[in-house]
């Protein structure tokens, strides 16, 4: 029988064993390492207080025990849909069906290359290693972009006694996701922190020169090499149908990569979540085995920063309403986000209790009442 293949989707191969699926898997990963989750890249392991181990999926020796043929090192650079072959840098392999989970990689900020200073982006375990590196004392570091990955890496430099500046072109750190309100509550706890924030202008050569270390948070691109190469359709990622069919059936895409027919939303999503890539994995896993479910989860996203904690679910537009229970000031509150009269997004911040409430209130789409 021909082997199932999975370039990335670590998760999706776990499923696969789960299922008591028969077949070969084998999960083919461009990188040395055993597959590893990222969120603690900006987090645990950049602060070092977490090992890289806690990082990874299933410790190495776990795929050859559980039938799963994992090449490290190896990558894919052609695809024959017709013929089912992968072109690796290993050589050709046949398969069956095949599993797309090639993930994303960090936009290339021109004004930092061009500039006479050392550039960082952050995606793998090396990366956050030359960051924890280059922290400490005294040392001044330029984050440029306040998404959520720029503002964790100033959180994490701060702490580690850096002299912290962020540029941020809009008006206020992650305005575009939060909306005025609770962009306002996430500039604050920065500012506390000691980080000086650059707001509502585009960064430029001068601004960076005499930084220690440039760290460039201005948002990935999906890795759509292989699925041009084969043939699928790419739009903004591949696009694939709400069971993650990509437009050749025997090839399935999830994670970073997947603009995704979304049948609760009614729209397409492309979700850059670590929870999403993994939910998907799984689903994308039972159809692989012959299955035949639709991926319908809504979109969900944790971060820490400094003291903070959060979490948020769904997805909301600047423009949307939003109702805020719980105090603003003292930093524990949740957010719903409406848009007529519906609850489509909403968040906590350090009120762990609220996790179920506010994921409810986003399925439901109703408001919850805020005593209750
Ligand atoms: P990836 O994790 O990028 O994995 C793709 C894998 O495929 C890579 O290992 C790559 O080497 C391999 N690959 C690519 N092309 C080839 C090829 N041609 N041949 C062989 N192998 C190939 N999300 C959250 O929800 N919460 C967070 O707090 C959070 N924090 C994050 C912090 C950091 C620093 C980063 C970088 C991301 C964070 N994310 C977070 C996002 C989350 O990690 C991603 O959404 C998730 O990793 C996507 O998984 P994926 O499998 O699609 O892609």
């Amino acid at each position: 029988r021909q082997p199932l293949l999975a370039v990335g989707g670590a998760r999706a191969a776990t499923v696969l064993w789960e299922l008591g699926y028969g077949g070969r898997v084998v999960l083919l990963g461009a990188a040395e390492h055993p597959p590893y989750e990222r969120p603690p890249l900006s987090k645990g392991y950049l602060l070092g207080d977490d090992p890289f181990e806690k990082a990874l999926v299933h410790p190495l020796g776990w795929y050859a025990e559980h039938d799963v043929d994992l090449r490290l090192g190896v990558t894919a650079t052609g695809l024959d849909t017709d013929a089912h072959v992968l072109t690796t840098s290993a050589g050709d392999l046949t398969y069956e069906r095949l599993l797309l989970a090639t993930g994303a990689e960090p936009r290339v900020l021109d004004v930092a290359e061009e500039a006479d200073v050392p550039v960082a982006y952050l995606r793998t375990l090396e990366d956050s290693d030359r960051l924890r590196a280059a922290f400490g004392d005294g040392k001044r570091i330029a984050v440029v972009g306040g998404g959520w990955i720029g503002l964790e890496v100033a959180a994490a430099a701060r702490t580690a006694g850096s002299d912290v500046t962020v540029f941020e072109m809009e008006d206020l750190p992650l305005l575009r996701v939060l909306g005025p309100t609770v962009a306002e509550v996430i500039a604050d706890l920065h500012r506390e922190h000691g980080v000086d924030l650059r707001l509502g202008t585009e960064v430029t050569v001068q601004d960076l020169e005499g930084a220690d270390l440039v760290v460039a948070g201005i948002g990935v691109r999906p890795r759509v090499d292989l699925a041009h190469d084969g043939g699928l359709d790419v739009d903004d990622g591949v696009l694939v149908d709400s069971r993650l069919r990509t437009s050749v059936p025997s090839v399935l895409a999830v994670g970073d990569i997947a603009n995704h027919a979304h049948p609760r939303l009614g729209r397409r999503i492309r979700v850059e979540h670590w929870d999403t890539a993994i939910k998907q994995g799984k689903v994308a896993a039972h159809n692989l085995a012959g299955g035949d479910e639709e991926y319908e989860e809504m979109p969900y996203f944790f971060t820490d920063q400094y003291d903070l904690g959060m979490e948020y679910v769904g997805r909301a537009s600047a423009e949307d309403e939003v109702v805020v229970h719980g105090s603003l000031e003292d930093r524990e509150f949740r957010a719903y986000w409406l848009s007529d009269g519906d609850v489509v997004a909403a968040m906590h911040v350090n009120d762990w209790d609220a996790s179920d409430v506010i994921k409810e209130a986003v399925e439901s789409g109703e408001l919850p009442d805020e005593e209750a």
